[in-house]
Order: structure tokens, then sequence, then C-alpha cells
């Protein structure tokens, strides 16, 4: 499989068709606003942030990629979306932060730019690729010896079916229907066997809980639904 053929065009084009919906904090992309702090909370935990060079993969609006760079990160993000890369770059010059964008595959700019990002990012894109091991060892590829690599993506068991779709696509209306497909979904094992295949050494990994009564999300021991990994590349 080379570089350009890892991509479903249909999901591309599904996120693309919502790009000004992107930055809408209580519109269709609100369960991103409202996990971004903890995903920021995560990442500081195992990585610095400020003055440090990030890419974001997937970065879709760039709602991590801009998190990152108001942390005093020089932030780069990637997708494969022109109209999402086209929000993204117009609302960073809004917010005047440090963050860029371009449109590549992860997987050419691993060809590009081997081993030169501090920290890499990738999050809750895994789900929506044909092959998210290409995707994993090109991030591999992308950060320093000695840098750590983050992803988050939706695990696949009963409760997250329930969780992620029923619930969450068609009972409260919290993501666009037809956003998720079960069998995309990604089991903590099987990310964990992937990054260690690419060379990544597993650091930590917490879940991304949603409590339906105080309607907000908190990081906790249940890997469930949604998770966010941390890793390293060894020195
Ligand atoms: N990472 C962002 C957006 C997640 S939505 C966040 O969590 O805030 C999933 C994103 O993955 C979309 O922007 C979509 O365009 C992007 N995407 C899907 N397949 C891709 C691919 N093969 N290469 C790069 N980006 C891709």
């Amino acid at each position: 499989m080379t570089a350009t053929d890892n991509v479903h065009l249909h999901e591309i084009n599904k996120f693309g068709s919502m790009a000004e919906l992107w930055w809408d904090t209580q519109g269709e992309f609100k369960t991103l606003h409202d996990i971004n702090p903890l995903r920021l909370e995560f990442i500081e935990r195992h990585a610095e942030i400020s003055g440090k060079r990030y890419v974001d993969v997937g970065c879709g609006g760039g709602i991590l990629t801009e998190g990152l760079a108001r942390h005093g990160a020089d932030a780069l993000g990637i997708d494969l979306s022109d109209e999402l890369i086209d929000i993204a770059d117009l609302h960073s010059l809004e917010s005047g932060v440090n963050a860029h964008y371009q449109k590549i595959s992860v997987e050419s700019l691993a060809e590009q730019q081997p081993g030169s990002f501090d920290h890499v990012t990738c999050m809750e894109m895994l789900e929506h690729v044909p092959d998210p091991n290409s995707i994993i060892a090109a991030c591999a590829t992308l950060v320093k010896p000695g840098g750590m690599v983050f992803f988050s993506t939706l695990n696949r068991q009963p409760k997250a079916y329930l969780m992620a779709i029923v619930a969450a696509e068609h009972i409260l209306r919290m993501l666009p229907k037809g956003t998720h497909d079960y069998k995309t979904f990604i089991k903590p094992s099987e990310l964990s066997s992937s990054a260690r295949a690419a060379g990544l050494d597993l650091q930590a990994m917490i879940g991304i809980e949603y409590n339906p009564f105080d309607k907000r999300f908190r990081l906790g021991k249940d890997v469930g639904v949604n998770y966010i990994a941390a890793f390293k590349r060894p020195e």
C-alpha cells in the first residue's frame, strides 16, 4: 500500500463537508472541544509541551493543534482534507497562535522528515483509515528518539458500540450520525502490539470517560469506550 492509498475518501469528504462547523464549541464537534483539555492534561503528564516541536496527525480543524500551540508548542497539524486545513489555518490566524497546517499524508511526511518532531499526536483518527498500522508506523518514524507518541481511539467492544454509536450518535446526538463504524474500532491490545511492532514502548493508557448525569468527560480507569495512550520511542 502506498502513502496515498491509506485513506478512505468518504471519510475525508464526510469531515471536510462539516468543516465550517468545526469551531462551534456547542455544535457537531462539541465532544472534541469538551475532551480537548483532558487530552492536553494527559499529554502534559508525559511530555513537555512548551518549546517543543509537535506534529498533530489527522488534525481536522486544529482543536488539539491549537491547544498545543497555546501551551507553547511549535505545532504542525496535518490532514488530507483541503476544507479542514483551510479552516484550521484561518482559525489559527484569528487566534494568533503558533500553529501551522499542511495537507500531506503522515506516511509522506515521515519519508520527508523522519525523526524530526519532539512529540507526535494522533487523536480520534486511527478508526477512520484503511490501515491504522501504517499510520502508527509513520508516527513512530516522525518522532525523535526519546520522544513520545500519543494516540486516542475507540475500543472495539460492545460498550463502545452502545456509548459511542447508539448513545452518542442516535440518542444524545453528541456526534453527527454516521461518524463511526464499529468494526473499525481498535482494542487497546491491538494498538499496543501495533505500536510495539513500530518500535514504540507503551508508557500509559487511560480512559476518556463520559458521565451522562453531569454530562462531563474525565480521565479514568475505564478504557472500554474512548481511550488515550502514550508511547515512547526508545533513545
Ligand atoms: N484529530 C482531530 C480530528 C479527529 S476527526 C481531533 O481529535 O480533534 C478525524 C480526522 O482524521 C478528520 O479531520 C479527517 O479528515 C482525518 N483523516 C481521516 N483519514 C485521514 C488520513 N488518511 N490522513 C490524514 N487525515 C485523515
